[in-house]
């Protein structure tokens, strides 16, 4: 993309309203728009990263065995009145009515949904396991949105229903879906760390939730230190291996780490004193074991093995894809703006030609260019034309990874200035060795 053509409407102040350093760099790079409270307009640089995450998102499920869908948005109240939660649910449902009068809601969460799906369809055990899951938009009416998109009322979030004949069928969903989005996070260039969590309005009695550490995080956690040496890595995982899921569920588990509401002093004392941290965290995923709560008050049953009916067991687990922009901002910045991990990048290298309008130095650019395109890479090419401080601080601002520095004097020997934005470090080189270094980088990732 070259940014003469792109629509990035930067920002040059510091927006008054925003508290936290994600809200403040998600609206000054031109990432989002508020329209109201809690709720945003995707720009285009914004709308690629929750592209790339979803991406993320969709193939760790895909790897993990579990099937995309999508619902509705909008739903009828009756199959919410079924479950017990029209009412149960309280002012966070937006509840509306169609022409005929009829109530409708905006789905926080689609338990209900996904039941009714289930129930519809499945007959037989021997459809069994099975989880199906969606990215949809939620709609939640928080009391109190803020922090941009951290705590929207509109989110975009993954919601994924395992069905499972048995509690350990259902156990063992759970341990994969903990395994899948360790994974998942990662690729992201998070850590996000699985803590003992209360269960809310969802009900249940297994659930983690996965926090990102950041001061600015909505959550008090109490941790083992051990816990942040933990690294999935790239190991390789049979989703179907009983075994081998619940073994990193228990490596990455049974270290103490909780969430306030299930925080319990006296256990935590029994860690070391020096590896006992108080921090605060983001939460960016929970995942749910609840039984048969939604399959006994909506009749989801099939026939087992042995000719009866039984009630499927089942579980949710959520991530929040839009939410996580702000995470990996929160994680990932420093005072001149946000630091993209690889993974999530919106351009794969940035292309900074210091004067505009010099034939060597366009040409040069346009080469580099085009190589990346034509290795499949995308690559940001500031070719407007302004003075060079102006191009390097919106860099720096809207942080790709890695950029590329083009001009007169630099071409005069042959290279370009390849700049990791993470360390500030460049390297003179010439502009194939430039990228060759960037493809390199992005081998496996991108
Ligand atoms: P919270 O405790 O932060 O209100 P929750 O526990 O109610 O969240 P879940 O039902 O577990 O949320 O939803 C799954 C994920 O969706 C959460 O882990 C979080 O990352 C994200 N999420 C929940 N509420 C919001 C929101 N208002 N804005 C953005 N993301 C959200
Ligand atoms: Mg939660």
């Amino acid at each position: 993309m070259r940014l003469s053509r792109y629509f990035l409407p930067t920002l040059k102040e510091n927006p008054a309203d925003a508290q936290i350093v994600s809200h403040r760099y998600m609206l000054r790079a031109g990432m989002i728009k508020q329209q109201s409270a809690g709720i945003y307009s995707w720009l285009p640089l914004g709308f690629k990263v929750l592209r790339k995450i979803e991406n993320i998102v969709h193939e760790e499920q895909a790897k993990a065995g579990h099937i995309a869908m999508q619902m509705p948005t909008l739903q009828s109240a009756d199959l919410w009145r079924e479950s017990g939660r029209y009412d149960g649910y309280g002012e966070e449902m937006l509840r509306m009515q169609d022409r005929h009068g009829r109530d409708m809601l905006f789905s926080p969460t689609a338990e209900e949904l996904f039941t009714d799906v289930f129930r519809s369809h499945v007959t037989s055990y021997k459809d069994l396991p099975l989880t199906l899951y969606q990215i949809q938009w939620k709609f939640r009416d928080e009391i109190r949105p803020r922090f941009g998109v951290m705590r929207g009322r509109e989110f975009y979030m993954k919601d994924g229903y395992n069905f499972d004949l048995t509690k350990e069928d259902a156990l063992h969903a759970y341990n994969r879906h903990l395994v899948s989005y360790l994974r998942t996070y990662e690729r992201m260039g998070l850590q996000a760390i699985p803590m003992r969590a209360d269960s809310g309005p969802i009900g249940g009695d297994d659930t983690h939730e996965f926090l990102v550490l950041a001061d600015t995080g909505e959550s008090e956690v109490f941790y083992d230190s051990e816990i942040t040496d933990l690294k999935f890595g790239d190991r390789e995982i049979d989703f179907d291996n009983v075994d081998q899921c619940q073994a990193v569920l228990e490596e990455f588990t049974s270290r103490y780490a909780r969430t306030d509401e299930t925080h319990d002093e006296a256990v935590f004392n029994e860690v070391p004193e020096e590896r006992r941290r108080v921090a605060r965290g983001i939460e960016v995923g929970q995942i749910f074991y609840f039984g048969t709560k939604y399959s006994d008050a909506m009749g989801a049953k099939v026939q087992g093995p042995d000719g009866k009916p039984v009630a499927v067991h089942m579980g949710s687990h959520g991530i929040g894809v839009s939410r996580l922009l702000g995470a990996i901002i929160e994680a990932s910045h420093d005072d001149k703006g946000i630091i993209w991990p690889e993974g999530v990048t919106p351009f794969h290298v940035g292309i900074l030609n210091m004067k505009q309008g010099d034939d060597e130095a366009d040409a040069a650019c346009d080469a580099l260019y085009n190589s990346f395109t034509a290795l499949g890479l995308e690559p940001l090419y500031d070719d407007r034309n302004e003075r060079a401080g102006g191009k390097f601080a919106n860099m720096d601002l809207i942080g790709l990874p890695w950029r590329i520095t083009v001009g007169p004097r630099g071409l005069k020997n042959g290279v370009v200035e390849l700049t990791s934005r993470r360390t500030g470090e460049s390297e003179e080189l010439p502009p194939e060795q430039a990228v060759a270094r960037v493809a390199e980088i992005y081998k496996g990732i991108a």
